[in-house]
């Protein structure tokens, strides 16, 4: 808007729709970065179709990171972008990579100054009003706390007991001790007003270990975040679920909401068939009154061969090929690791069969992802 209002021109594109720009001068590149420092699902192929793309014409660019220090490869995909960018013939770095922590909208208008004093152009970003996603905070009491001895994971049963009503797959913000920073889990909403929230424990973590010691009836003061892009789709006629350990947890909590008996499949990671006895009644539960379809496991360290979830995409093809076909969601909860192999997976079923990338489906909401 700012660059328009300038009466300048500006092509806005995703950063895996990188390509030659015939006209381009200036290059603004804004990036987060995701898991362990790598591309968001949106920039995966820039670093390739930047070498792919040489422009004919000389360009400089800036390369702004969005990310949190809280990570410890913070804006790292920042950087590579940064460098892969330096490494093409007719490029010229305008400036140093510009890192935004937090959303910060001081450090984004730093940027914005320092960028516009170099190109000549007079522009002021408005600071935008505070939006909070985030109801405020509600206490809630621990009324059933589940774990097994043999593993590092435990469940927790939590009775809302004033204010916010979140939905299955919406956040639990959890501040462990004052001055530290929040630590987010998934809920599962299993009935109006009990939440379940599945917790590995680290084992210097310290809020998975604040969590651990609370007792039966102990109160809990935290807050739900709103994360709507991992609701259950009410228009999805087929869905499937995919998850590795804690991260069956909001799906607990979607699959007692799916009173219409819709068709959903879950397929589910973990090291041992033991780790599964944590989630057994809700699941045999569910499978029992039609709520879940079926229920699919990969359990990697049961066998001599190790099986993981995304070996179980490629022998249950035709079921994931319907759903993206049909219009159905795919939605992906645990690990960053797990969800890296597996939309490798359904990007090579989809180029193979339904000659498409993968990002296409992304685009219309069908595949749901909440990893971390
Ligand atoms: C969107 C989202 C959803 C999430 N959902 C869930 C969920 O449903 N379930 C779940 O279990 N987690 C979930 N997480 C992860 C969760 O938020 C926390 O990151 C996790 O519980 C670890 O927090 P912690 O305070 O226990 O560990 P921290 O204190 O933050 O420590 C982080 C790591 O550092 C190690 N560490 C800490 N101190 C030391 C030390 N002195 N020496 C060596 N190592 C150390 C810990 O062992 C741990 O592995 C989610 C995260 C996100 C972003």
């Amino acid at each position: 808007k700012q660059l328009l209002l300038s009466g300048k021109k500006s092509h806005l594109a995703l950063m895996n729709q990188y390509a030659h720009f015939k006209k381009m001068e200036h290059l603004v590149i804004i990036t987060a970065t995701y898991g362990q420092g790598e591309a968001p699902a949106s920039a995966e192929k820039f670093i390739q179709l930047v070498k792919k793309n040489p422009q004919k014409q000389a360009f400089d660019f800036s390369v702004v990171g969005f990310g949190s220090t809280a990570y410890p490869n913070f804006c790292q995909f920042a950087y590579e972008t940064h460098e892969a960018l330096k490494e093409v013939n007719n490029s010229t770095a305008l400036q140093e990579v510009f890192t935004v922590n937090d959303q910060s909208f001081e450090s984004f208008n730093n940027w914005c100054s320092v960028w516009s004093e170099k190109m000549g152009l007079p522009i002021h970003l408005e600071k935008p009003k505070l939006v909070t996603t985030s109801k405020p905070a509600s206490t809630f009491k621990v009324i059933h706390k589940a774990e097994l001895p043999e593993d590092d994971t435990f469940l927790l049963s939590l009775k809302n007991l004033n204010g916010s009503k979140p939905v299955s797959g919406d956040l639990l913000s959890v501040v462990p001790a004052k001055g530290e920073r929040e630590r987010l889990y998934s809920i599962g909403k299993v009935n109006t007003d009990t939440l379940l929230i599945s917790i590995r424990r680290h084992e210097k973590g310290l809020c998975s270990n604040y969590l651990h010691q609370l007792e039966h009836n102990e109160k809990l003061t935290a807050t739900v975040v709103n994360n709507r892009n991992f609701h259950f789709p009410k228009y999805s006629k087929k869905t499937v679920f995919i998850a590795t350990g804690t991260g069956i947890g909001p799906f607990l909590g979607m699959i007692q909401e799916n009173i219409k008996r819709k068709e959903i499949h879950l397929y589910w990671g973990a090291r041992t068939k033991d780790a599964f006895n944590l989630y057994k009644d809700y699941i045999e539960t569910a499978l029992q009154e039609g709520k879940l379809t079926d229920f699919k496991t990969a359990y990697s360290r049961q066998q001599s061969e190790k099986i993981y979830v995304q070996h179980l995409i490629q022998r249950d093809k035709e079921l994931f090929l319907e759903v993206l076909k049909k219009k159905g969601c795919i939605m992906i909860c645990g690990s960053i690791a797990m969800q890296k192999e597996v939309l490798q997976e359904l990007q090579q079923l989809s180029s193979k069969y339904l000659g498409k990338d993968l990002s296409y489906y992304q685009n219309r909401r069908q595949i749901k992802m909440d990893c971390y």
